[in-house]
């Protein structure tokens, strides 16, 4: 073994968001050692920015709503392509974790009886959504943290994990390097809880941060656990598209949720013009029925601002593509005009939706009580992700457990706004429980020398190659670029076997990525570490989407533009193959059972 530190723990939890710090509590609730790895600084994980809400059947704002009709929400938004016992933990499990937070500190905005406050996303059939304000990640993951540090847990900040290490069969622990001074430490773990978040880096355009390349999947899939669903990527309808800098950065749904609408450069409410069939019975009538919705009348139905985001951000690039959009390429995102129905309009925007007032006036010099603000798609959300089992979160790697973003099942073809902060805390909790179970009845597994010393070699190579190297952020950047245009929001089989062919280019390429300098806080070497997992995970979208010859959900193919019942009733499951390479194959989905089906049944 080479000569590194190595910290022995019994549940190591890579990744420190919403789902890290969720089992991280419950593992140390059970009785056994946890260490916290997390590549940025501790409270910086994308649960941070989260905005709208997390979305829980209280039934707070609508007596109406309960697990039922979330859960019936959830796998119609998902297309049935959900792993179904995901989706029922989830519904019945979301509001007791919710009252936890509050009970751990979280204030969320209130009722005028007290309780906590729910608006209206997309998808969700009652008000539902939980918050504060737009900043709902933010006192999450502030409670998360403080119960947390409080519970007990060992915390890694700035260290990032480059491979999983395995012992016959089951996982060991990881490799990881720090980022100040570039050295390495082994952390030894009887289970593994992966929650390391999403892959939106993979794309130009994209609301995800830097940290964001896909490193968990990458990491599960070279260790031997099997991916799932990979070609559903969400695209989130309203991303800034001005000044350019921003691009990406994301326009919460809340603004939605809160009565404002989509309008093309001629003015047109465009959104009343596609409503799909499955949709049409809950979705407004007209202009004055959507904004009645919006203002809480129980009798009105959603305007369709909230139908699903696979669905406005498509209807959004049909403007702009039919040349109705705004100046930069985006359409309009209108708040503003609800000045005309509320007295105290812009008071009530500030309040509501304060982060957005912020960002639009600090990034585009723009007030969004007095003018529309431009948006359009932007890379957001990772369906897909480590194939779990929806009771444990145990991979098929034994020891290795997945939550949040990091794992697949819940969203099936496209996730609901607010199903993710629900997902972290339901799932985070599930998965801290079963890894504490698994290290307590499982002997410790043996590190392999090997494994490290290849793995560190391999992240070290290059330094060797130098300056002389191809330059890692211009293979990101390109990679990035690629992505965009060929496997992006409207795919084609033509495009996405041309992304592979580029992929392998770009393989080549990141092979001979150099660079120079010393270990301490090299962005550039950070950069070319990240590569392969880029390279991973862009190989597994472009793959599994054109084995998907259907559109369905967030995957969306201009060369089978419906939705096909042969593609219905299967995962697409992508493994490495003993060569190395990249195995698919169509993993039956098992049958609904009657009562879950019944269920679906009374609330269409
Ligand atoms: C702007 C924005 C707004 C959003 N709004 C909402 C909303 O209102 N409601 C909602 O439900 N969802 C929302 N989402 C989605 C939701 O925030 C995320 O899906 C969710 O927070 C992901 O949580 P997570 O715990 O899975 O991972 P994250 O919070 O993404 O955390 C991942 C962690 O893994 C660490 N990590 C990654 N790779 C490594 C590595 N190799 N080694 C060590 N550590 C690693 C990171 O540093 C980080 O600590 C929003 C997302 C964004 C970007």
């Amino acid at each position: 073994m080479p000569d590194f530190p190595v910290i022995d723990t019994d549940v190591l939890v890579i990744g420190a968001g919403g789902a890290g710090l969720r089992a991280a509590i419950e593992a140390s609730a059970h009785g056994v050692r946890v260490a916290v790895v997390t590549k940025s600084l501790l409270g910086k994980a994308h649960t941070v920015m989260a905005e709208g809400g997390v979305a829980a059947a209280l039934a707070n704002v609508d007596d109406r709503d309960n697990w039922r009709v979330h859960f019936a929400d959830t796998m119609r938004g998902g297309q049935y392509l959900n792993n179904w016992r995901m989706a029922e933990h989830h519904a019945k499990e979301s509001p007791e974790r919710v009252r936890e937070l509050e009970a751990w500190g979280a204030v969320f905005d209130r009722t005028a009886d007290g309780r906590i406050l729910q608006r209206n996303f997309g998808g969700h059939r009652y008000p539902r959504l939980a918050h504060v304000g737009d900043r709902t990640g933010l006192e999450m993951i502030r409670t998360l943290q403080d119960h947390g540090i409080h519970r007990g847990m060992d915390v890694y900040m700035e260290h990032t994990i480059v491979t999983l290490l395995t012992d016959d069969g089951r996982v060991a622990g990881a490799l990881g390097y720090d980022r100040e001074r570039g050295r390495f430490k082994v952390f030894q773990a009887r289970a593994v809880v992966m929650a390391t978040g999403g892959l939106g880096r993979a794309f130009r355009i994209t609301s995800n941060s830097w940290e964001y390349t896909g490193d968990g999947y990458a990491l599960a899939y070279d260790a031997g656990a099997a991916l799932q669903d990979m070609e559903f990527i969400q695209f989130h309808p309203t991303g800034m598209v001005w000044p350019p800098s921003v691009q990406g950065i994301l326009v919460t749904e809340g603004v939605r949720g809160e009565g404002g609408i989509l309008l093309n450069k001629e003015g047109r409410r465009f959104m009343f013009d596609d409503i799909p069939e499955n949709y049409r019975t809950q979705t407004a009538d007209d202009e004055e029925e959507g904004w009645r919705y919006t203002q809480g009348d129980k009798n009105a139905r959603r305007p369709p601002e909230l139908l699903t985001r696979d669905h406005v951000a498509r209807c959004i690039n049909r403007e702009v593509k039919a040349g109705r959009g705004s100046p930069h390429g985006g359409v309009f995102l209108d708040i503003a005009w609800i000045k005309k129905r509320l007295p105290n309009g812009a008071d009530h925007i500030r309040r509501k939706l304060p982060s957005m007032y912020h960002q639009f006036k600090q990034l585009a010099d723009l007030d969004i009580t007095d003018v529309p603000m431009e948006v359009g798609p932007t890379t957001h959300y990772t369906m897909g992700g480590i194939r779990v089992d929806g009771d444990t979160q145990m991979s098929t790697l034994p020891g290795l457990f997945a939550a949040g973003e990091a794992a697949a099942g819940l969203h099936g073809a496209n996730r609901l706004g607010g199903n993710s902060l629900s997902d972290l805390i339901v799932f985070g909790k599930r998965a801290g429980e079963y890894a504490a179970e698994y290290a307590k009845t499982t002997p410790p597994a043996r590190l392999d020398d090997g494994q490290v010393t290849r793995a560190t070699a391999r992240a070290l190579a290059p330094f060797d190659r130098g300056s002389s190297g191809e330059n890692p952020y211009a293979i990101q950047h390109d990679l990035q670029a690629m992505m965009q245009d060929l496997v992006g929001i409207v795919r084609q089989e033509a495009e996405m076997a041309q992304a592979l062919e580029a992929l392998r280019s770009l393989g080549e390429r990141a092979g001979r990525a150099g660079i120079a300098g010393n270990r301490e806080y090299n962005n550039g070497w950070h950069t070319a570490i990240d590569l392969p997992n880029l390279l991973m995970v862009s190989e597994a979208i472009a793959r599994a989407g054109i084995e998907r010859k259907e559109s369905r959900g967030a995957h969306f193919r201009e060369d089978h533009p419906a939705k096909s019942e042969e593609y219905s009733g299967f995962n697409l499951v992508i493994r490495k193959a003993a060569d190395g390479g990249m195995t698919l194959e169509r993993v039956p989905i098992p049958p609904l059972p009657a009562e879950l089906a019944q269920v679906i049944q009374e609330n269409t």
